[in-house]
């Protein structure tokens, strides 16, 4: 049986899980889904970054341990992920004590490559990262990302010889053992690179911060929390030993936001090869999602909740937008608008429409009796080189072209006329088509739409059609005008949530 391991960023638990959490889990549970489908055996890893200043602070300022804070915060992102239907098969906390024993374990085994030497220099606690001279004057001082000024530390650090592995790493790209789609960011890494990897700094002294995994050997240090979260990715697999290793590792895709493509592309391979161990096959890097071309920030109050728009739509209308509009490696937009005219053209018309024409016809023509229907002959080769290709936006317009086309076939051939014309033979044809076309349709939905991918097969899975209860995707209609109504009623402000 083929194996097919898919892994998400873990990201840190001070917030609730926001658009970019939700991009990647949903790109990992449209692999995930669609290689099960293929008969592989997926190993599918969620889970979350529980160490590092920022979770202390917060801890700090909700008056709580640290990890009394993590394991209610870590409830949120469990109810968050299964809102989104993303059904993964292990979530691996940075606070479990397996990964923490064999994250000290992985120290040990880099001891060749880790030196003790003082750090002078910058620090973003947002990013939770130390920032190179050269960016802290790049950027004035402060970190584009969360506006804040960066601050100086001095301090006494474990270091790892990232500079070794500046070479290693450009093989491994050119050669193609690790791929990084898009390509466009692969080059970006390439460049970075060529510019040369600078030694990292790898742990805390424990009088700035003791919330991290000890430093096996000295106890006046802490590991540097992205040091030990990048090894989720083999401590949930049991590394070095364990069967889930020897069977998943090496990953076929670790799905990243652009925003951590450096640790994923640069530390990450240097510390395998330090290993002597095989490099993730892909990194597929999505982008950001902004709202009407304004990036989501807190201070701008534009931030988006993907729960508000699950509660309001669904779970498949929110999948649906972001899996097909936003673009699956490079930057998209969302607008309430935009979002809005999707679900009702595309969801509401084109399909959900489409299903209850077929099925009333079904119903009145061949009293519900769907027989035996040809096997599907539609060429589903292009969508399944957009899958492998890492273009999940393209499959699903590969989708969509098929449903219009059927959608203008039924107006082309005219049922109605048929069978008032008596023509039996060629309306069962006819109907019989259409029910294949759905059928296969609902088979590649799947990884996209679950719910909806089962629906129309419940309606027109078997020789009998069942009734289905409710309609799909009923239209909404808050921020755009029906086309016969009222003029739109716009929904009361969006409250704002924090985002990390
Ligand atoms: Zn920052």
């Amino acid at each position: 049986m083929k194996k097919f391991y898919v892994a998400t960023a873990i990201p840190y638990v001070n917030a609730k899980p926001h658009i970019g959490n939700a991009m990647d889990y949903m790109l990992a549970d449209v692999l995930a889904r669609y290689h099960r489908q293929q008969g592989a055996d997926v190993f599918f890893e969620v889970g979350t970054d529980e160490h590092g200043t920022k979770i202390a602070t917060k801890a700090k300022e909700a008056g709580l341990e640290p990890k009394v804070y993590t394991d209610q915060m870590v409830e949120v992102f469990y109810d968050f992920i299964k809102k989104m239907n993303v059904n993964y098969t292990h979530f691996i906390r940075t606070t479990d004590p397996t990964h923490e024993k064999i994250a000290q374990f992985i120290w040990t085994q880099l001891k060749d490559y880790i030196y003790k030497s003082t750090y002078e220099g910058w620090y973003c606690v947002g990013c939770e990262a130390f920032v190179t001279s050269k960016e802290a004057t790049t950027n004035n001082g402060v970190c584009p990302l969360h506006n804040k000024p960066y601050e100086k530390l001095s301090e006494e650090n474990y270091y790892f010889r990232l500079s070794a592995f500046a070479e290693p790493i450009k093989q491994a790209l050119q050669a193609g053992e690790l791929t990084i789609v898009p390509k466009f960011r692969e080059a970006e890494i390439l460049q970075l690179i060529k510019e040369g990897l600078e030694d990292i700094s790898i742990s805390r002294p424990k009088k700035s911060l003791s919330w991290g995994i000890q430093v096996p050997g000295d106890d006046a240090q802490v590991m540097y929390v992205w040091f030990e979260a990048l090894m989720n990715y083999v401590t949930v697999l049991g590394y070095p030993d364990g069967a889930d290793y020897q069977k998943f590792w090496p990953a076929d895709v670790q799905v990243v936001g652009k925003d951590i493509l450096r640790f994923h592309a640069a530390i990450w391979p240097a510390m395998l090869i330090a290993l002597n161990a095989p490099l993730p096959r892909t990194l597929l890097v999505h982008g950001f999602v902004n709202v009407g071309g304004t990036k989501m920030s807190k201070s701008v109050g534009n931030v988006v909740d993907p729960i508000e728009i699950v509660n309001s739509y669904g779970v498949d209308g929110f999948r649906y937008y972001f899996l097909r509009h936003i673009p699956t490696v490079d930057d998209g937009d969302f607008t309430w608008e935009k979002f809005e005219t999707a679900y009702n053209n595309e969801l509401a018309n084109e399909l959900g429409n489409l299903v209850q024409r077929v099925a009333s016809m079904v119903s009145r023509y061949q009293e519900g009796v769907i027989g035996d229907v040809p096997r599907p002959k539609h060429d589903t080769g292009p969508f399944h080189e957009y899958m492998h290709e890492l273009q999940f936006d393209r499959a699903l317009d590969y989708i969509w072209m098929k449903i219009r086309e059927l959608n203008v076939y039924l107006e082309e051939v005219k049922p109605w006329a048929i069978a008032k014309a008596g023509d039996n033979d060629h309306l069962q044809e006819v109907l019989a088509y259409s029910i294949t076309t759905l059928r296969q349709m609902a088979d590649l939905l799947w990884p996209f739409l679950p719910q909806t991918s089962e629906a129309i097969k419940s309606i027109f899975g078997s020789e009998i059609m069942s009734q289905y209860k409710g309609v799909l995707f009923p239209k909404i209609y808050h921020y755009t005008s029906a086309p016969d109504a009222q003029p739109a009623q716009p929904k009361p402000e969006v409250t704002e949530h924090a985002t990390g």
